[in-house]
């Protein structure tokens, strides 16, 4: 039943993008998490490359320096050398063969050496190579001019010596010269009188490879000097190598190590294994997360589902339907019209759940449910808004024709009795339905419209259905109105009891009084209880209400013992499952006689719940209470009722009384009726006698006792006692019967309010 009408209900299950959300979130997280782990690991071995480049570097600087020390110090030492000079002097070639030549040939310290004259020509010269004439290819007139140079600034020392890189036809060489220093007389000399010695050591492969091995320095060699470079290194593993003037003559290369690259390859394996395995882990926990969401947002959208519907019938409930009417296309229909709202209600459903069971209420309900949907159909939505209570909401074009061919519908639905059990009721609903007003932006005022005319539905007893319509207005403010104040007495006790006494026409004697309540607001006035009893008893304020007269009769009865009393119990109290306990309870409380109290009743709840009132009317009267049956002649007037239920006594209503005089009809429908009463061993009271010429005719058709103005007005309790008092004291000096209206307030003890 729920689903079709369901349909229409705008869900918004929290967990509904959820799903979506883990796994995007998720993808993105392992993305975020990927990217982050090998960026930070790139990075790291980035920077642990440039780290080690830079150092390899400094290395490689420090060792071609070290190269360029060692050979000026091997300079400095055969330069500054006083043999040597005087060999130099002396022209002693083979003095300069042995000791200096074998540096190279012998020890090859360098490649080639060279002794300049002073005036700037090679001397003599030797080479690795054995070729002569080879050192010219060496030591060119542009070297010896540049050597010369080289050591021009540097003072006489025996630290002079000089270095440079220079490039002759391809190759690089270290060239470093020193003067050949007579030692003894190193401070008198002039530098530039001085020859010097020259030394030249290729930077061969082999070379650079043994310093490379030397500094862990893999692979160093001698590259090209790219065009545009004028010095200084890079993290691209390479050294350029500058002459005297800073020009560039060559370039040290060498393979840059990159130890965090390897270890990122190293690890690149085991990491690629965590990450997988991270990846699986991540994807089982995304699927079991999004099962688990799955489940969440299914049983979410069971849950809205089971809010927004009633278990008992699977119909909407109240929140089901307010979703429905607060939807966008509902509020549309609404501003245009095209909206009607019906409340239904089951007349005296508390009846029938206390006939048959809330067990059989539960099944009458069920059923109706049934029927109510079969007669909504597709055309509306109807839902369980209260225990007997539905709601219909009909959107579209057409409403008017809608609702009327609905309400034909509900009426057939109705019409058939409802079986539960064995039990066979007949239930009729109260329908009262509104149309949104033109442009109204939403349901709520043709709720409350439909709310109105469900109640005029409810009061006129109507089973047509009823329309709202604006007169209703007043009514309902009224209703309000008295509700509120009615509420405020109870709790301020402004309600109070007055009694009217009944007198017996056999034995001129009051022989009980009826207790009628009386509400007189300190702010409104007094109220009639026939205006705030309605009232009382739609609101459940009755209970309270019938409970106060009760006390307040039972606490006077116990008081004044010769006082009987007759209260006024609501049909809506007697169906009361506590009823009864709360009857006895106050009788017990108070020491009174059961007997002493009548109960009287009306028809309409004989009527409507005849199994029910049968019992509790049953019960009642084997507690010893006396049963009268009030305003008869007012509602249905079944002769039947009389014997079928176990009263006592028959109230004849004011409305056939007053006509007594003036219908001969009345008279001998009054007269019939009391025969019958009187045949059936009942008493019969005739209620609003007014003059003695009805007390004269009721008592000459046989009518047992009288209530009436004609007697006394309902008064205070004080005032009733003296009156009774007064009563019997002339009845007991007078012979002749002689009663008269109760004029005078009579001063007593007990006193209270009169107001009739
Ligand atoms: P009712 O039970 O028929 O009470 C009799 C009503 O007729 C009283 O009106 C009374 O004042 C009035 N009445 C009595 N004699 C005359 C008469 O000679 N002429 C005229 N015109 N009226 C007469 P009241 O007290 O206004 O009560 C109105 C109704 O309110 C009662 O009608 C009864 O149905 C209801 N009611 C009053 N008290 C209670 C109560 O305690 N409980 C319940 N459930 N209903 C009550
Ligand atoms: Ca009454
Ligand atoms: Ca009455």
């Amino acid at each position: 039943m729920q689903s079709s009408v369901l349909g229409g209900v705008p869900k918004r299950p929290m967990s509904a993008g959820i799903t979506s959300g883990i796994t995007a979130n998720l993808a993105i997280g392992i993305l975020l998490t990927v990217v982050t782990i090998f960026g930070t690991a790139w990075w790291m071995a980035e920077q642990h490359d440039k780290q080690a480049n830079q150092s390899l570097e400094r290395m490689v600087v420090g060792g071609v320096d070290l190269t360029r020390r060692r050979l000026e110090a091997i300079t400095n030492d055969y330069g500054w050398w006083e043999e040597a000079y005087l060999a130099y002097e002396r022209g002693d070639a083979e003095w300069m063969d042995a000791n200096i030549g074998t540096g190279i040939t012998g020890t090859q310290i360098a490649d080639a050496l060279a002794v300049v004259t002073a005036d700037g020509t090679v001397g003599t010269a030797w080479t690795v190579d054995e070729t002569p004439e080879a050192w010219k290819a060496i030591f060119t007139p542009e070297l010896v001019a540049r050597t010369g140079k080289l050591i021009a600034d540097a003072k006489v020392d025996r630290l002079a010596a000089r270095s440079m890189f220079f490039a002759i036809a391809g190759k690089v060489y270290l060239i470093a010269v020193q003067r050949i220093t007579p030692v003894s007389k190193a401070e008198s000399v002039k530098g530039t009188d001085l020859p010097l010695v020259v030394f030249a050591q290729e930077m061969t492969a082999d070379r650079l490879l043994e310093l490379g091995r030397q500094y862990l320095i893999s692979n160093l060699r001698l590259g090209k000097v790219p065009l545009g470079v004028s010095g200084g290194g890079g993290a691209h593993g390479s050294e350029i190598l500058d002459d005297a003037d800073g020009k560039p003559v060559g370039r040290l290369l060498w393979t840059s190590p990159r130890p965090g690259r390897d270890l990122l390859l190293q690890l690149a394996a085991p990491m690629f294994g965590a990450l997988l395995a991270f990846v699986i882990v991540a994807s089982l926990i995304s699927m079991r997360v999004r099962g688990m969401a799955l489940a969440l947002s299914q049983s979410e959208e069971e849950a809205i589902g089971a809010s927004r519907s009633d278990s008992q019938t699977g119909l909407l409930n109240r929140a089901g339907i307010n979703a429905l009417m607060a939807a966008p296309d509902c509020a549309e229909r609404c501003r245009m019209g095209q909206a009607v709202v019906a409340y239904l209600d089951v007349n005296d459903f508390k009846a029938v759940n206390d006939t048959i069971g809330h067990h059989g209420g539960d099944q009458v309900i069920v059923e109706l449910a049934a029927r109510l949907e079969k007669a909504v159909g597709g055309h509306g939505h109807l839902a369980r808004i209260g225990g007997d209570e539905f709601m219909i909401l009909i959107t579209g074009p057409d409403v008017v024709d809608d609702m009327a061919r609905l309400l034909q519908r509900l009426g057939r639905a109705m019409a058939e009795p409802f079986m539960a059990g064995s039990f066979i009721q007949h239930v009729h609903c109260a329908i009262g339905y509104a149309f949104s007003p033109r442009g109204s932006k939403d349901l709520h005022e043709s709720l409350r419209r439909a709310d109105i005319a469900m109640y005029h539905a409810k009061q006129s007893r109507e089973r047509d259905g009823v329309c709202y319509e604006a007169s209703m207005e007043a009514g309902n403010e009224e209703r309000r109105r008295v509700e509120d104040i009615l509420r405020a007495a109870l709790q301020k006790g402004e309600l109070s009891v007055v009694y009217q006494p009944i007198l017996n026409l056999a034995s001129n004697r009051i022989v009980r009084a009826e207790a009628l309540v009386r509400l007189n607001s300190a702010i409104h006035g007094s109220i009639r209880p026939d205006v705030f009893i309605p009232v009382a008893e739609t609101t459940g304020l009755i209970e309270e209400v019938g409970a106060f007269v009760l006390e307040q009769a039972c606490r006077d009865m116990a008081h004044f013992p010769g006082l009987n009393v007759s209260v006024n119990i609501s049909p809506v109290q007697l169906r009361d499952p506590g009823f009864v306990a709360m009857l006895t309870g106050t009788v017990n409380k108070y020491g009174i006689e059961p007997k002493r109290l009548e109960l009287e009743l009306t028809e309409g709840v004989l009527v409507a719940a005849p199994l029910i009132a049968g019992q509790r009317l049953r019960a009642l009267r084997e507690l010893g209470f006396t049963l009268a049956l009030d305003d008869f002649g007012t509602g249905f007037s079944s002769i039947g009722y009389l014997g079928q239920f176990p009263f006592q006594c028959l109230k004849i209503d004011r409305s056939f009384i007053v006509n007594l005089g003036r219908s001969v009809k009345d008279a001998a429908l009054v007269h019939s009726l009391v025969s019958l009463c009187r045949a059936l061993d009942l008493e019969v009271v005739a209620e609003g006698v007014e003059s003695d010429e009805h007390r004269v005719m009721l008592r000459s058709v046989g009518c047992t006792a009288i209530q009436g103005y004609f007697v006394s007005k309902p008064v205070a309790l004080a005032d009733l006692l003296a009156f009774m008092a007064e009563w019997s004291k002339r009845q007991d000096q007078s012979t002749e019967p002689k009663v008269r209206l109760i004029s005078a307030r009579h001063p007593v003890k007990h006193t209270g309010n009169a107001m009739g």
